[in-house]
């Protein structure tokens, strides 16, 4: 089950994945599922972002995934380029990758 910091993230974005607006399933953090999520570090970690509440942002498992610890706007960029601003789609149970 979430924390309580990762439920209040949740809450804070609806319930919706913040960069292409998949609907999430609470119950289902740090699943690999197609509506699993996980709190993601905008502005990565590795890249010196900060682990506060500024920074969180909620990205269903595929984005956060295929974002890796690049920043926000690389993975926005490639949304819009590639998915049509959505959240991957998910076939055979895996996220589909597009190049
Ligand atoms: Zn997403």
């Amino acid at each position: 089950m979430p924390s309580e910091r990762h439920e209040n993230v949740f809450r804070y974005f609806e319930g919706r994945c913040s960069y292409g607006g998949k609907r999430l399933t609470m119950y289902l953090h740090g699943e690999y599922h197609s509506q699993g999520w996980e709190l993601d570090h905008g502005n990565p970690r590795a890249q010196g972002g900060s682990d506060h509440g500024m920074n969180h942002r909620l990205a269903c498992f595929a984005c956060n995934r295929f974002k890796g610890a690049n920043t926000s706007q690389w993975w926005q960029y490639r949304i819009r380029e590639y998915y049509d601003g959505r959240c991957p789609t998910w076939r055979d149970g895996k996220p589909v990758k597009k190049h």
